[in-house]
C-alpha cells in the first residue's frame, strides 16, 4: 500500500487533479511539477499545500488555488524567449512557475515583506531571472515595459490602462476583473495593431488590486 502522506504520491494526485481542471498544456504541468507549492505555504498551512484551495499568506493576503494558478498560466501562452510581468508577487509561486516557461520575470508586489520572503525562496531555489520590485503594480513597471505578457493575480475593477499601454502588440494580459468583494471574470486580452480583443474565460475569486503601498 501506499502511504497516502507520501510526497511523490501527493504530487501525483495534485497533477492528476490539475489535469481534471483543464491545466492540460505539458510545458505548465512540467513547471508546476517541479515547483513545490509546500515551499512557497508556510506555518498552520503546510500541510494543505496539495490541497486545490487559496491558502492565507501574510499580510492578510493568499496563495492562490493550484488549478487558477495553472489555467493562468495557460492561458497566458507563454514563450521561452517572454519578458513577462506579474502584478501580485504575494508568495512568490506564479512567478516561480513562470521563471520556468519564459526568458525573465518581473514581479511586484505593495507588501515589501511578501516580496523580501519570495526573494528568499527564489535564491534557495536558484531561479536567477526573477527580478523583484516593492510598487505599486498598478502603474506597471514603465522602466522595462513593453512586456510581452502580463499576469495581474489581484482583481480589478477594469484592466488599469497603464497595463494595457505596457503590452507588446501581439502580447497577451490575463487580468481577473470585476468589484473587489464579488465573484470575478478571469479576461484575457491580446493586444493587436489597431486595438485590444478581450475574452472571457471563466469565473474567479481574487483579493482586490489595491492603491498604494502597503504599510509592510
Ligand atoms: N500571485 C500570488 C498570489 C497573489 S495574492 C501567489 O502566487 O502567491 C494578490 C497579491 O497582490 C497580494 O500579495 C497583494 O499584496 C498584491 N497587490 C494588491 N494590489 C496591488 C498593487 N496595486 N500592486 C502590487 N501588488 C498588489
Amino acid at each position: 500500500m501506499t502511504d497516502p502522506d507520501d510526497l511523490p504520491e501527493r504530487k501525483m494526485r495534485f497533477l492528476f487533479h490539475l489535469r481534471s481542471r483543464g491545466v492540460t498544456d505539458p510545458r505548465v504541468l512540467a513547471a508546476m511539477e517541479r515547483i513545490d507549492r509546500g515551499v512557497f505555504v508556510r506555518g498552520h498551512f503546510e500541510d494543505r499545500a496539495y490541497e486545490d484551495t487559496p491558502l492565507p499568506i501574510p499580510c492578510g493576503q493568499t496563495i492562490s488555488q493550484p488549478s487558477v494558478v495553472g489555467l493562468m498560466t495557460q492561458a497566458l501562452e507563454v514563450g521561452d524567449r517572454d519578458k513577462v510581468l506579474e502584478v501580485g508577487t504575494g508568495s512568490g509561486y506564479q512567478a516561480a512557475i513562470l521563471a520556468l516557461l519564459c526568458r525573465r520575470v518581473y514581479t511586484v508586489d505593495r507588501h515589501r515583506r511578501l516580496v523580501v520572503e519570495a526573494e528568499e525562496i527564489f535564491r534557495q531555489l536558484d531561479l536567477s531571472n526573477i527580478t523583484t520590485r516593492v510598487a505599486d503594480g498598478s502603474y506597471g513597471l514603465p522602466e522595462q515595459a513593453p512586456f510581452d505578457r502580463i499576469i495581474v493575480t489581484a482583481a480589478a475593477e477594469d484592466p488599469p490602462g497603464p497595463l494595457l499601454a505596457q503590452l507588446k502588440i501581439g502580447g497577451i494580459m490575463v487580468v481577473p476583473v470585476g468589484q473587489s468583494d464579488a465573484v470575478q471574470t478571469l479576461i484575457r486580452v491580446r493586444r493587436t495593431e489597431t486595438g485590444f480583443d478581450y475574452d472571457e474565460l471563466r469565473q474567479v475569486r481574487f483579493v482586490p488590486l489595491v492603491e498604494g503601498l502597503g504599510q509592510t
